[in-house]
């Protein structure tokens, strides 16, 4: 621990600065790079025989042309009946509310426990962890992420994330830093999701004609945030590290000229959740659509008495005009031209990087809300 030592005080206000001066992020453009194209989307989706113009987009293919399949009343309903707080807060949750930056005890358990929660769902999920050494402020640290995959050769992925260390700071009166709502909670949402739909995910281990070559992947990325001061080199490495190594994997396997960030549909990146009355700002032009179906669940759900102490004045997904992009585990693919919509609680919460950030600070009612939300969408997404 000696070999940790940062200032706290030093890197509070330094990890989301504006990214819309930076060179080759031109957002009026969506997700695109200039320097990186874009994934050719022909190459990886298409089945038409007639279609060659390599790299021009199929329209089936990708969150740009994909169309979510929107459930009726009876299925929102179950939807809403089938997800537990008390079970997320007491099996999911809690035993991530511990210090865990990367390499420490802490870490090691919150992974354990990460997969093992996984494992014993009935989804045929492969677990995979991507562990590597990469120079930090205080030398060589290891660093693994989870990848969690449901048919790991379906052409294409709906990828949920979060990020599953928490901050290392000094201990201060016998206080220690857990990351509650940063992001412990995100983490036990993604959890639950899996849990709560677990039967339907389990039906996708048959993936038919009727059903788009189109599966789910969870992931938790270690080392998000900086043991020191936020900087491209001292943050989001355990992103930078799968985003590259995503980038020179063929995928589907064997391809030759597209690989696993051309699977990547849409990722969904959570991060910053669990505090009272959040309003999560749309990012991304060219995800705006689905942010959309987010505004609409929630109108739904809403509409149908199924959301508690919900406030009509106080929506959560509100889409009023693109704000500066905020750093964070979406960038590494974000550069790549893979396609994001950003969860992230805008203002940021206010515990935010204190050691209030913990489990008396949290919002049950708003996260179970937030769970019946992202239930939904996964499953219109997914056509389940
Ligand atoms: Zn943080």
């Amino acid at each position: 621990m000696s070999m940790l030592a940062p200032n706290p005080d030093a890197n509070r206000k330094e990890k989301r600065v504006p990214l819309l001066s930076k060179p080759g992020l031109d957002l009026s453009r969506g997700n695109e790079s200039k320097d990186i194209p874009p994934p050719s989307l022909h190459s990886n989706g298409c089945k038409e025989k007639r279609c060659k113009e390599k790299g021009k987009a199929h329209p089936e293919f990708g969150s740009n042309y994909h169309q979510p399949a929107l459930l009726n009343v009876s299925s929102l309903r179950q939807v809403a009946e089938g997800t537990s707080i008390s079970e997320m807060w007491q099996n999911d949750l809690r035993p991530l509310l511990i210090e865990r930056y990367p390499g420490s005890p802490g870490s090691f358990a919150a992974r354990q426990h990460i997969m093992q929660r996984i494992q014993r769902l009935q989804a045929d999920w492969v677990l995979e962890v991507d562990t590597f050494l990469s120079q930090t402020p205080y030398g060589y640290r290891s660093f693994s992420n989870i990848i969690s995959t449901l048919n790991p050769t379906a052409k294409r992925h709906l990828v949920l994330a979060c990020h599953y260390d928490s901050k290392y700071f000094p201990h201060w009166d016998d206080r220690v830093f857990v990351g509650a709502t940063d992001s412990a909670v995100p983490c036990a949402m993604m959890l639950e999701l899996a849990r709560a739909l677990d039967k339907q995910l389990f039906s996708l281990k048959n993936i038919s004609d009727s059903r788009p070559d189109l599966s789910l992947q969870l992931i938790f990325f270690d080392g998000e945030e900086a043991f020191h001061l936020w900087s491209p080199q001292d943050s989001l490495y355990g992103s930078r590290h799968l985003a590259s190594k995503m980038a020179s994997t063929p995928h589907p396997p064997g391809a030759r000229d597209t690989n696993q960030l051309h699977g990547m549909d849409l990722l969904v990146l959570l991060d910053l959740i669990g505090a009272p009355f959040p309003t999560f700002p749309n990012f991304f032009p060219n995800t705006a659509r689905w942010f959309g179906r987010l505004e609409a669940i929630e109108h739904g759900l809403r509409e149908l008495g199924l959301l508690k102490d919900h406030s009509s004045e106080r929506w959560y997904f509100r889409n009023y005009g693109y704000g500066g992009v905020i750093q964070d585990d979406h960038i590494p693919f974000l550069r790549r031209g893979v396609p994001v919509l950003h969860l992230i609680s805008s203002p940021f919460p206010e515990v935010w990087h204190t050691m209030d950030d913990n489990e008396e600070n949290l919002d049950r009612t708003t996260i179970d809300n937030l769970n019946k939300i992202l239930q939904v969408f996964v499953l219109e997404y997914l056509h389940l």
